[in-house]
């Protein structure tokens, strides 16, 4: 098991006044960890796409709440993204680039080929209040490269 120096969670509304609000929590949270500018930016995005989803998709018929867990480790972020929503009956199908349930509203279905993309490693699964769990880790590579010298 690897040391977790820092962690914290945060709980919000499915609105999406609140997709900014994770976006910049969660990257504020990271900039005391070796994590670039670049991998920082990496980071948001990937938390936009999955708190957008949990906006869009999680809470169809009344309001839920999205919580969001953020690990550090020395050389990388944990994030879990969770919601108490509908969740996902086929997760393989949902996954595939340009699958999108709701195809009639400007959804492109990438939201997940993105967070696969900016991140190191995506993890979707339901959890046991029917929801989703979503997690995502990110290796900060200055980490790396500093472990050589030091
Ligand atoms: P885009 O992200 O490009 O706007 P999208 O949200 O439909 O489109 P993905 O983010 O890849 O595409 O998600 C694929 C599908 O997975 C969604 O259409 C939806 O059916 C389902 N889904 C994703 N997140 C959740 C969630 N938190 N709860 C329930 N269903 C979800
Ligand atoms: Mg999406």
């Amino acid at each position: 098991m690897k040391k977790i120096i820092n962690e914290m969670n945060i709980s919000f509304k499915a609105i999406s006044v609140n997709e900014s609000f994770a976006r910049a929590c969660v990257a504020s949270f990271c900039v005391q960890t070796k994590a670039n500018i670049d991998e920082i930016t990496d980071i948001k995005t990937a938390v936009s796409e999955a708190v957008t989803n949990c906006v869009v998709h999680a809470y169809p018929n009344h309001d839920g709440m999205v919580n969001i867990s953020v690990k550090l480790f020395k050389d990388c972020v944990e994030i879990i993204i969770s919601d108490s929503g509908v969740g996902i009956k086929n997760i393989e199908q949902a996954l595939e680039p340009f699958y999108t349930s709701k195809p009639n509203e400007e959804r492109s279905g990438m939201g997940f080929t993105i967070m696969e993309s900016f991140m190191d490693a995506l993890e979707v699964s339901s959890n046991s209040q029917g929801g989703l769990n979503v997690r995502l880790v990110k290796f900060f590579s200055k980490a790396n490269k500093m472990a050589v010298g030091e």
